[in-house]
């Protein structure tokens, strides 16, 4: 199970990321929300992403 970090530092990086309240509201979006889990493509704990990068991009983080 990824950690609340993990997945801010994921969400901050991912080119996929789309916030789950896309629109006008977007905008009021704080940086420190940008996280998988307010992604919309984040299906919860146990699928996690359906793309399937969150490893991916996990890794690609470790490299920096
Ligand atoms: S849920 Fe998937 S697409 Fe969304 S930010 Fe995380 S890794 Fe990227």
């Amino acid at each position: 199970m990824p950690s609340l970090e993990e997945m801010q530092a994921v969400g901050q990086s991912c080119s996929e990321y789309t916030p789950m309240h896309w629109g006008p509201r977007a905008a009021r979006f704080e940086p420190e929300n940008i996280s998988c889990a307010t992604c919309v493509h984040w299906q919860g704990e146990e699928e996690m992403c359906e793309l399937d990068i969150f490893e991916e991009q996990l890794l690609n983080l470790d490299q920096t």
